[in-house]
């Protein structure tokens, strides 16, 4: 097995005619070092099902390969998504390890295999909805590292009364323990991003609830932080009717109406869903 340098991605871009899509987030990793790195903090084994979200031309899947028993490779590019089997025909011994869906990660619904482990340098722009999206489709997953963008790192391992905490950070922890796992240096990419890149690790807790309450709760908190800067009461008078009609709802649920959804874990966003109404 060789992992993907530099030259070879650049040469595998050339011979594909590829000029890297900036509204898919098309920025490939060139440092086969640093795919190393995110398999190993993933810990992932031989016993690991990997699933990636946009594998590109490679470079993480190739590091997946060798240390995982079978991974499953989501991308929305015909192109990349026709060549990776080829290039990894041409790298690694055991090739039908690897099963490439040519698909939106928003739109994937099942699986053949049940992933155990979900290891990505996720599409930029849709980060956090296709996170949320595989923690809610795919139970199996226990752990995972992504790659985003250094401020949704942030906000996704955000805590509460920071100013990083927020609808990602809350949304997530509906689903993980999620926690900061490093800083990615820009040069390790083609093309360099104009931003910088972050690792988060991720382990799948129990969740507060069922799928009913769940749909609430993240009602409530959309609410909540649509405007983060007014108190709880009047966040959700839409919600309710009225602030005094949301006053009372909280003061029931055991939540002080004066406090701002940022001052609030997802265990306070569940206790005032569980009084909402089923039709709410
Ligand atoms: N994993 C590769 C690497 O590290 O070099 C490429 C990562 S690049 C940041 C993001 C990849 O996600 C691209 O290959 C892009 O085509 C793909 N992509 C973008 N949007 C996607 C989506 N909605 N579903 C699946 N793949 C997507």
């Amino acid at each position: 097995m060789t992992l993907l340098g530099a030259a070879e991605i650049r040469e595998l871009a050339a011979s594909l005619d590829l000029k890297p899509s900036k509204s898919l987030g098309q920025n490939f990793v060139i440092d086969s070092n640093i795919c190393t790195k995110i398999v190993r903090i993933a810990g992932v084994t031989s016993d690991d099902i990997a699933l990636e979200i946009g594998p590109g031309l490679g470079s993480l899947t190739l590091a997946l390969l060798q240390s995982a028993a079978s991974v499953i490779a989501v991308e929305i590019d015909h192109r990349l998504a026709t060549q990776l089997p080829v290039t990894v025909e041409k790298h690694f011994e055991n090739p039908e390890n690897l099963t490439v869906i040519n698909q939106d990660a928003l739109a994937l619904e099942d699986l053949s295999a049940q992933p155990t482990v979900l290891v990505a340098n996720l599409p930029y722009n849709v980060s956090v909805p296709v996170l949320l999206h595989l923690l809610e489709k795919f139970p199996s997953i226990r752990t995972g590292v992504v790659m985003v963008q250094a401020e949704v790192a942030d906000r996704l391992a955000g805590h509460p009364g920071t100013k990083e905490y927020g609808v990602p950070s809350v949304k997530a922890a509906w689903w993980a323990d999620v926690k900061g796992a490093g800083s990615v240096s820009r040069s390790v990419f083609w093309p360099a991003p104009n931003v910088d890149s972050k690792l988060v690790s991720f382990t799948r807790r129990a969740t507060p609830g069922d799928e009913a309450l769940r749909k609430k709760t993240f009602t409530i908190i959309d609410a909540a932080f649509a405007q983060r800067r007014k108190m709880l009461r009047s966040a959700l008078s839409s919600l309710y009717g009225s602030s005094s009609a949301a006053e009372a709802h909280l003061q029931r649920a055991g939540i002080d109406p004066t406090l701002r959804g940022e001052a609030l874990e997802i265990s306070g966003f569940c206790a005032i869903a569980s009084l909402a109404p089923d039709n709410f």
